[in-house]
């Protein structure tokens, strides 16, 4: 089958290598793509916010499935427009979407089904928002209710930081996403990143993984898209998994369902594992970037079934393998990410570092110029790597980074710190 991937970030890239292993595929494009990419699909300079020219596209090129990466089209409504136009895609329709555009939308779903999450309150007036803060105290978290590129959440640890982020979002600090805004109680646990395919009524759990949201080494700086993963997460072990479904996944479809808006694609809870149990922190439409390529990395199975069974119903049909092995990812960003940096600068060494035992490298923000490689964005490259152990697979990884020449990149130095101190502390 002929299949249109849209995006151009590193997940798109484990996507993509992903799917072009699938002897189901003929043809593989990506829109628009980068420079790692154009190694395993065809590579074309398509706006994925352009719905009729990516219809024109797949008409043109009789695409038969598009596979959806970032949450951005999908919240615009792609998948419904391609779908009127008769094309299969994988994704949420733009009302399923919600569950990541709206955080008032998801503790909605919540309420109705008693899914555990945080106590909350939303608003729309400041007075009534620190009138409400006032009677919770500190620590608190402070969100904006829309979509804010990962950065709309302050974890206050006094009144007066969460206040001051009050007045910064009611300002129109996060423009438009600010508007509204959540004010959520403090969940105190271990965090992690769990994965469902769902076709509206079933759920196929897929694997756990953890990231490093923050810039620097041991968890400082400012907050990141990511800038590393791993897989699967220790604190979700098999019952752990068991009780997400249990009381967050299965009850979210059903309320979907309910209300007519089935959720199909993938499904991704940001989960806090505290002392009662998993707690829902929000949930996201789409794959978790970094997480993504970890993920690909550890699925044994062909993945094209499964996405479409996502779309076409019969997930309980599918069962996928997954390899035993850890895998992790350490993302090479540009100097000054996530602030302001600079593009263009050349990489040099990718060919001897993808060499080292067990390492994939996934593009993120790269383009081609002849046969160089140059940094196209903030995060760059994520270079990832399989290994029976987190410990095995982090040496691999660095063992490839530090083949990698570009002196306007950075990288942590820790990623994976949590889950090897817990493989040390068993030896
Ligand atoms: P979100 O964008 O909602 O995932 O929030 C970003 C980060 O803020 C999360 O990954 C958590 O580290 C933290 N966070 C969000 N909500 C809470 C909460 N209710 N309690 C504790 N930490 C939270």
């Amino acid at each position: 089958m002929n299949i249109l991937l849209l995006g151009s970030g590193g997940r798109e890239h484990a996507l993509a290598w992903k799917i072009a292993a699938s002897p189901l595929v003929a043809n593989l494009w990506c829109a628009p793509g980068n420079a790692g990419i154009a190694q395993v699909a065809e590579c074309a300079a398509l706006d994925p916010a352009d719905h009729a020219a990516v219809i024109g596209f797949c008409q043109s090129n009789a695409v038969d499935f598009v596979v959806v990466g970032p949450e951005a089209p999908l919240a615009a409504g792609i998948v419904d427009d391609l779908a009127a136009a008769g094309i299969k895609a994988f994704g949420p329709s733009k009302a399923a979407a919600r569950l990541e555009g709206s955080k008032s939308f998801t503790k909605e779903i919540c309420a109705a089904q008693n899914i555990p999450t945080a106590a909350y309150g939303h608003f729309r007036d400041i007075a009534a928002a620190k009138a409400y803060l006032a009677t919770q105290g500190a620590p608190i978290v402070i969100k904006a209710d829309g979509l804010a590129a990962g950065k709309g959440v302050v974890v206050a640890t006094t009144i007066e930081e969460a206040e001051a982020a009050l007045d910064m979002m009611f300002e129109g600090g996060f423009g438009e996403a600010g508007a509204e805004v959540v004010i959520e109680e403090f969940m105190q646990g271990e965090e992690a990143s769990f994965f469902v395919l769902c076709d509206g009524a079933h759920a196929l759990p897929l694997a756990a993984a953890q990231d490093h949201k923050r810039a620097f080494d041991g968890d400082q700086g400012p907050n990141t898209g990511g800038m590393g993963a791993y897989s699967p997460a220790p604190v979700m072990d098999q019952a752990m998994i068991a009780r997400t479904m249990d009381e967050i996944i299965t009850p979210t479809l059903r309320e979907m369902a309910a209300r007519g808006t089935p959720y199909k694609g993938v499904l991704f809870a940001g989960l806090m594992i505290t002392d009662q149990g998993p707690k829902l922190i929000e949930y996201n439409v789409r794959f978790g970037d970094p997480e993504c390529q970890v993920l690909m990395l550890r699925l044994a199975s062909d993945i094209v079934p499964a996405l479409l069974a996502s779309c076409d119903g019969g997930l309980d049909r599918i069962a996928l393998d997954w390899s035993d092995d850890r895998a992790l990812t350490v993302v090479m960003a540009a100097q000054g990410y996530p602030g302001d940096y600079a593009k263009g600068s050349v990489i040099e060494g990718l060919d001897d570092a993808a060499q080292v035992e067990g390492v994939e490298i996934f593009h993120a923000g790269t383009k081609a110029d002849g046969d160089k490689i140059l940094a196209n964005g903030g995060r760059v490259l994520n270079v990832t790597a399989r290994g029976a152990s987190v410990a095995e697979a982090q040496r691999r990884a660095y063992a490839a980074v530090d083949l990698i020449r570009w002196p306007q990149g950075f990288c942590r130095r820790d990623i994976g710190w949590q889950a090897i101190r817990r493989e040390q502390a068993k030896d």
